[in-house]
């Protein structure tokens, strides 16, 4: 793997068609930056911004944010780093920043919604990421995002703390993830609003199959692969494309081996896996011809469920090369 983590370090994934497919990494700590770019990542597709904010018993600094970024930023270089906000709530608790009790906390205060209802925190993390913008190349995305509602008012924030810096914004992309149903369903509408679009399958599996994605049971059937979320995929990439928008995937599908023809089928810009994956999904990738994997990911789409999918992917009659 050191080999071809070296091999790839400067290489580009380019199908044998032609087609390029970015591979980035999902990052959630600083150190881990230089692991990525060791490894050949293009760029972080993800930043999980929470570990500022676990790793004490306080909220951070906007300063310790800002030097945070920078570093990041600084690590990376011309590579592109998206860095989504504080994503709490759910499977995500924060000790100093107390949510109500809920009965269902993933169907609660969530991602954005906890942004956009406790604004200080989210202005403070927005504020410290514009100072630290200039940099490099940064991306902002918005998480758990269900509405253009919360999209609107998200970058009305943005907007409203980048005026109070006299920061420009119009080096700095600002995007959303997809991992509600409801926003992959009305991606053609949300994509006039963003740079782009990076789609969580693991929320996304969760949210459309009803399966919580940390049961102890019900988790291992809770497959990405399930025809019902390729379908969301498959808008939600059509509904980017015709607005000129570039769509991405950071969920844990991203980086399995029999996902990657489909996703590269459904016409994904950008794959955000874990960093070790890296290499492997650039190699995966140079093996495949596109229009092989378009064929490939509409038959995927008409099986009946994730089973039939991974047999497809399985059979020896699939021309995925
Ligand atoms: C996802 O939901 O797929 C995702 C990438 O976000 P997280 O796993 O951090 O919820
Ligand atoms: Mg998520």
């Amino acid at each position: 793997l050191k080999a071809l983590a070296f091999a790839d370090k400067d290489n580009t994934a380019v199908t044998t068609d032609g087609v390029q497919v970015e591979v980035a990494g999902n990052i959630a700590k600083v150190a881990e930056a230089e692991k990525l770019v060791a490894m050949g990542g293009e760029a972080v597709g993800l930043l999980r911004s929470e570990f500022l904010y676990q790793e004490q018993t306080s909220a951070p600094s906007e300063a310790e944010q800002e030097q945070a970024y920078r570093q990041v930023l600084t690590t990376l270089g011309e590579r592109p780093l998206v860095v989504r906000t504080l994503d709490v709530g759910g499977d995500k608790p924060l000790s100093y920043l107390p949510l109500p009790k809920e009965d269902n906390p993933f169907l609660g205060e969530r991602g954005i919604r906890v942004g956009l209802d406790k604004p200080a925190v989210l202005r403070q993390q927005l504020r410290a990421l514009l100072k630290a913008a200039s940099a490099g190349r940064l991306r902002i995305m918005f998480p758990m995002v269900a509405s253009l509602f919360e999209l609107k008012l998200a970058k009305q924030v943005l907007q409203e703390e980048a005026e109070k810096l006299a920061i420009d914004t119009s080096g700095i992309e600002v995007g959303i993830m997809i991992e509600v149903p409801s926003a992959a369903v009305m991606a053609d509408l949300l994509a006039e609003h963003v740079d782009f679009f990076s789609i969580g399958t693991n929320d996304l599996t969760q949210y459309t199959l009803a399966i919580d994605r940390g049961h102890p049971k019900l988790a291992a059937i809770a497959d990405g692969l399930h025809p019902a979320v390729l379908r969301l995929i498959d808008i939600t990439a059509k509904a980017a494309h015709a607005k000129g928008k570039w769509v991405g995937v950071c969920g844990g599908l991203a980086g399995e081996k029999d996902a990657v023809p489909i996703l590269v089928g459904l016409g994904i810009d950008e794959l955000s896996v874990s960093v070790p994956s890296i290499p492997e999904v650039k190699h995966q990738v140079r093996s495949l011809s596109q229009q092989a994997c378009q064929k490939v990911a509409a038959d995927a789409m008409a099986c009946a469920d994730a089973k039939a999918v991974r047999e497809l992917m399985h059979a020896p009659n699939t021309l995925i090369a």
